[in-house]
């Protein structure tokens, strides 16, 4: 029997469960143990990209065991006063980025703007290395060609929320990911 209570009515929406909270943490303890192999030389900073990607990066960031450091971003775009057109900017990023090797923690890659802007900056700041792991990855809509190093779980094109995901501000507490229903 389908049980009613399993789905989740967000402001106008209602959400049905789509991804098990076991299903999501196998797939991210693969991606700290593939990160603890890869980068154990590397000194990694993980630039974490609030606001959805904290809950990810915490379960995540626990089980990796390498030496490295964690910094939390936001990531701003505003017109510039040139004919640049849209600037990006990192808000909160304090530590020196040259020569190091920089892993980008997303919630979702959907088309992948975040991320073009994001190696943009990084970049610009003479990284050594740009690493980028995300919870998930929507190919469908991914329109760009960075390379998305550790993806945790491939979706279809749908609207998700949950574990970090929000629809207008609600719902990033969910433990499990749901689907518009
Ligand atoms: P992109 O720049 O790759 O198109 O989109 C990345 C951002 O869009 C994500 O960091 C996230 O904030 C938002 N986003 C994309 N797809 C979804 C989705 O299915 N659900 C939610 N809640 N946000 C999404």
């Amino acid at each position: 029997m389908l049980c009613m209570s399993q789905t989740v009515t967000l402001k106008d929406k209602t959400f049905k469960p789509y991804i098990p909270q076991q299903k999501i943490a196998e797939a991210v303890n693969t991606l700290a143990q593939k990160i603890n192999e890869d980068l154990k030389n590397d000194f990694p900073l993980f630039l974490v990209v609030l606001n959805g990607s904290f809950m990810f990066a915490s379960d995540l960031l626990k089980e990796v065991t390498i030496p490295c450091q964690i910094s939390f971003i936001k990531v701003a775009s505003y017109h510039g006063t040139s004919s640049s057109g849209n600037v990006t900017e990192l808000i909160g990023l304090t530590e020196e980025l040259e020569n190091r090797t920089v892993v980008i923690i997303e919630d979702i890659v959907d088309t992948g703007t975040t991320i073009e802007r994001l190696y943009e900056v990084l970049t610009r700041k003479h990284v050594k290395k740009i690493v980028t792991a995300t919870a998930l990855l929507k190919p469908e809509a991914y329109k760009k060609s960075y390379k998305i190093d550790y993806i945790g779980l491939e979706i279809p094109n749908a609207f998700v929320v949950g574990y970090g995901l929000d629809y207008d501000g609600l719902g990033r507490n969910l433990k499990e990911i749901y689907v518009l229903a």
